[in-house]
């Protein structure tokens, strides 16, 4: 499988020049594998180039698998401007998580309104169908996708990939989880929740030959942003620890964080890394980027 990077930035998109060398598009990455369908991670304003790549690169490619974390703008903002929508012959599945207030297909649709789009969803010329998900397990094409709750103020997939004895996991929005009574207030039940719940991501990171994990603080900013669903620097060598990974992508770089910035903080996470002896390659994901494992 081959791993490409579109969009790696949060929130917001935030180019110019200090953004050039990580990129400032938001979530957008292609996964690759010899004569499987083309699948996408997040539609965020990446999304948009990787639509011309498709039609220039991968003519044969008309079947498309697009798996949203979820639905906050940087993941969806992209989508009206995906050029595959557009074009009839194209068959292209939406996964996401289920919503219980209202579908996936109508939230991408509010997007789309006259108020802020030209295009309604109902003119788009593809074949589009709607796959809403909770903790399950899947095939698109010889790939086997698996996908966990992460921690995020609205509900928020982590996917996994299979294939031929590799994995590549896409972690990110998710901050861990936490007793928010307080670790004395809350009692020893609560606790054990959050124990729980945190091992259960460590099994669902395992032995991953390549994770894509939110990153977006330092361990000196998360305080002022907990709750706000994103990881620290800290946070992840915990995470990482006895997981057997092999290399980890730092991702959804925060806005306001200069190329010079980001590059201060790769070195803070790999000399965390080494303090706390993990055998793990850790870079910082930017745009253009391809991974093979
Ligand atoms: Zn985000
Ligand atoms: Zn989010």
């Amino acid at each position: 499988m081959k791993l490409q990077f579109w969009g790696v930035r949060g929130s917001i998109p935030a180019p110019g020049p200090d953004t050039a060398h990580f990129g400032g598009n938001t979530s957008c990455l292609h996964l690759m594998a010899e004569g499987q369908p083309a699948i996408i991670l997040d539609a965020g304003t990446g999304i948009r180039k990787l639509g011309i790549e498709l039609l220039r690169n991968h003519k044969d490619k008309k079947e498309i698998h697009l798996l949203f974390s979820h639905t906050h703008w940087d993941h969806i903002q992209g989508l009206p401007f995906f050029a595959p929508l557009y074009i009839p012959g194209f068959s292209i599945h939406i996964y996401g998580p289920v919503h219980y207030e209202k579908s996936l297909e109508h939230i991408l649709d509010q997007q789309m309104e006259y108020t802020y789009f030209p295009v309604r969803v109902a003119e788009l010329q593809a074949k589009i169908s709607y796959h809403e998900l909770k903790e399950e397990s899947f095939n698109i094409g010889d790939i086997t996708v698996r996908t966990k709750y992460l921690n995020h103020p609205v509900l928020c997939l982590g996917y996994r990939f299979e294939r031929n004895g590799k994995a590549i996991v896409y972690c990110t929005d998710h901050e861990p989880y936490y007793n928010f009574l307080g670790e004395d207030d809350g009692g020893e039940e609560v606790n054990m929740v959050v124990e729980d719940q945190n091992n259960r991501l460590k099994d669902f990171i395992r032995g991953a030959d390549l994770l894509v994990m939110d990153t977006q603080y330092t361990e000196e900013e998360y305080p002022s942003h907990q709750g706000w669903g994103h990881s620290s620097t800290v946070h992840n060598v915990g995470l990482i620890a006895n997981c057997g990974i092999k290399r980890l992508a730092m991702f959804h770089h925060d806005p306001d964080r200069t190329d010079a910035d980001e590059k201060k903080i790769v070195e803070l996470m790999r000399r965390l890394g080494k303090d706390a002896g993990l055998d793990v390659e850790i870079f910082g994901a930017r745009e253009g980027l391809s991974i093979e494992v």
